[in-house]
């Protein structure tokens, strides 16, 4: 039987808190941090052992920013209602973010993959509503090595931290959403981003930390 990963089946269920209790080993997209990332504190990565819903807790978890254990589920279910997720399958492909905002339209999205082999970043997706009164969230994706059809989603909280390793500056850094570059200043980011967003999303891969 092939299992239902629309929404729908999963709020419409008893409840879920129950479809969380699900045993481990069912279809869960959860992916471990790899250390590099996991050793720079930028990332939420909650843990979904047992859903493909890691798109939404990644969403809800800025929304919703717990105190304390950030990556457990239980953090954010109570608010997922909140999220008009009607006709999605999980886990989310990339292409339909796009409908994910028309329907959430207090929701931007910029969506970032790492490719673990030379620790570069990809822009997959950048919205074009990043710079109107919304929420605008950035959501790094896993590569899942053990099924590479599969992927998932976490929260990038800290940019900056995460992808200015060349730096040893421990003052606030303000990054281009759109080519990665970072910037000490939130004006000079600014003047910058003028030229910048009318160009396509861009990759940036860093040297090693120990290379810089
Ligand atoms: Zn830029």
């Amino acid at each position: 039987m092939v299992a239902d990963t629309s929404w729908n089946a999963f709020a419409n269920s008893k409840s879920i808190s129950s479809n969380l209790d699900r045993s481990a080993g069912s279809a869960g997209s959860f992916v471990p941090t790899p250390p590099r990332i996991k050793d720079k504190r930028a990332v939420v990565n909650v843990q979904n052992s047992d859903d493909g819903y890691c798109f939404v807790w990644s969403i809800l978890a800025p929304l919703h920013s717990a105190r304390d254990h950030r990556y457990r589920i239980q953090n954010y279910a109570k608010y997922a209602s909140e999220l008009n997720l009607d006709g999605s399958i999980f886990p989310l492909p990339i292409k339909d973010i796009p409908r994910f905002e028309r329907q959430n339209p207090n929701i931007a999205i910029h969506c970032m993959v790492v490719d673990s082999k030379d620790n570069s970043f990809s822009i997959l997706y950048l919205s074009p509503h990043v710079h109107k009164p919304q929420h605008t969230i950035t959501l790094l994706i896993l590569d899942n090595e053990r099924d590479p059809q599969k992927h998932h989603y976490v929260y990038a909280k800290h940019l900056s931290r995460l992808i200015d390793h060349r730096s040893k500056n421990t003052k606030r850094s303000h990054v281009c959403l759109n080519c990665l570059q970072v910037f000490s200043a939130e004006h000079v980011l600014e003047k910058h981003e003028r030229c910048c967003l009318v160009h396509s999303p861009q990759q940036i891969a860093f040297p090693e930390p120990d290379k810089c």
